[in-house]
C-alpha cells in the first residue's frame, strides 16, 4: 500500500509535469545579464510540513540567487537590529500598485518614505539602516539570520553580483533620489553594494522551504522549538508579503491563492502556509514552509509556471490563510 509519503510525491510529481508547460509562457529576465542564462524550462518545488514531513519535485537542485526575496529578510533583520519603530518611521508597510523598482511613485507628493520594504526603494532604505560601515558588515546580520535558519551559511555568487552591480542605473537613481530626500542612513554606495549583494546571496528551493516553515510558525523553528525571529517581526513580515510580496500582482495572489509569499526576479518563490487545526485529513494543515523556482517570468515579474503550481496546492490542500 501506498505510504502517505510516496502518495504526495506522485501527486506532487504530477503537478510539477502538468504545471511545466506554462514556462513557456514566460520569458527569463534579461535586465541583469547573467539571469538571462537560466534554462527557462527548469521548474522546482520543495515543501516542509511543521510535522517534518517534506516532499520535494522537478529541478531542485539548480542554485539560483535569492533576489528580490531578500527584501523580506533585510527588513527582518532590521527590526530586530532597529526595532520596529525605527524601521517603520523610515518606510511604510503600503503597497504601491506600481513595478517593485519604479521611480514614478517616489516623486508622487504625498510621499512622506518609501512605500514599502518590499519594493526597491524602500529595500534599498532597508539595506542603509543595517549596522555596519562597509557592505560586508552590513551583509553580516543578513548571513547570521539565514544561517540560524538553514542550519548553514549561505554564499554570495559574486557573478550576479557583478553583473547586478554593472546594471544598475535605475536602482543608482532610486539610490539618488532617496539620497536627496534624506532617507539613507548610510553612505549611497555602500548601501547600494550591500543591496546589490543580498540580492545575489545564493539559495534552492529546499532553502526556501526552510526559511518559509519559520515564518510560518512566527519565527520559531518548528525543529528545535528555538525562536530565531521575534514572533511580532515575523508577523509583520508575513503581513508585507502578503499584501506586497508578489509586485504589482499582490492583490491577485492574495485572491487566488491566499497565503503569504515573495518573489524575486530570478524565478524562485517563498510561500508558507500557518498552522491551523481544521481537516486533519489534508496534508501541510498543519502548516508548512514552500519553496518555488521557475525562471520564466509573466509580465510581473513572477514565475509564470511556479504562481500556477502554488495556486493549484494551495487551493487542493486549503492553505488559504483566509
Ligand atoms: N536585483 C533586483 C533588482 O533590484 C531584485 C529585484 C527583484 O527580484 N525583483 O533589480
Amino acid at each position: 500500500t501506498e505510504t502517505t509519503q510516496e502518495w504526495l510525491q506522485n501527486y506532487v510529481d504530477d503537478w510539477v509535469a502538468f504545471y511545466r508547460k506554462h514556462t513557456a509562457d514566460g520569458e527569463v529576465a534579461s535586465y541583469i545579464p547573467i539571469l538571462g542564462e537560466a534554462n527557462p524550462d527548469h521548474l522546482g518545488i520543495t515543501i516542509i510540513g511543521n510535522d517534518g514531513m517534506r516532499v520535494s519535485s522537478g529541478d531542485v537542485g539548480i542554485p539560483f540567487t535569492i533576489q528580490s526575496i531578500s527584501k523580506v529578510f533585510s527588513f527582518i533583520v532590521a527590526c530586530m537590529d532597529r526595532g520596529i519603530t525605527y524601521v517603520l518611521d523610515r518606510v511604510d508597510v503600503e503597497p504601491t500598485g506600481e513595478a517593485f523598482n519604479s521611480i514614478m511613485h517616489l516623486e508622487m507628493k504625498q510621499l512622506k518614505k518609501p512605500f514599502n520594504p518590499l519594493i526597491n526603494a524602500g529595500a534599498i532604505t532597508v539595506s542603509s539602516m543595517l549596522s555596519g560601515n562597509t557592505s560586508d558588515e552590513k551583509l553580516m546580520s543578513i548571513f547570521d539570520l539565514m544561517e540560524n535558519m538553514l542550519g548553514y551559511r549561505p554564499a554570495l555568487n559574486v557573478d550576479v553580483y557583478e553583473s547586478e552591480r554593472d546594471s544598475s542605473m535605475r536602482n543608482r537613481a532610486i539610490g539618488y533620489y532617496l539620497l536627496e530626500t534624506g532617507f539613507l542612513e548610510s553612505d549611497l554606495n555602500i548601501t547600494l553594494e550591500t543591496y546589490f549583494k543580498q540580492c545575489s546571496i545564493e539559495i534552492t528551493v529546499d532553502d526556501l522551504a526552510r526559511m518559509g516553515v519559520v515564518l510560518a510558525n512566527d519565527g520559531m523553528d518548528p525543529e528545535s522549538g528555538e525562536e530565531i525571529i521575534p514572533r511580532q517581526v515575523a508577523r509583520l513580515a508575513k503581513a508585507l508579503m502578503l499584501t506586497c510580496g508578489m509586485y504589482d500582482a499582490s492583490g491577485k495572489f492574495a485572491a487566488y491563492v491566499g497565503i503569504p509569499a515573495k518573489s524575486g526576479v530570478s524565478g524562485g518563490i517563498i510561500a508558507l502556509s500557518p498552522p491551523r487545526v481544521r481537516d486533519e485529513e489534508l496534508p501541510f494543515i498543519n502548516g508548512c514552509g514552500i519553496g518555488v523556482y521557475g525562471p520564466a517570468l509573466d509580465d510581473k515579474g513572477n514565475s509564470t509556471a511556479g504562481i500556477r503550481l502554488l495556486r493549484h496546492i494551495a487551493s487542493q490542500w486549503d492553505l488559504s490563510i483566509f
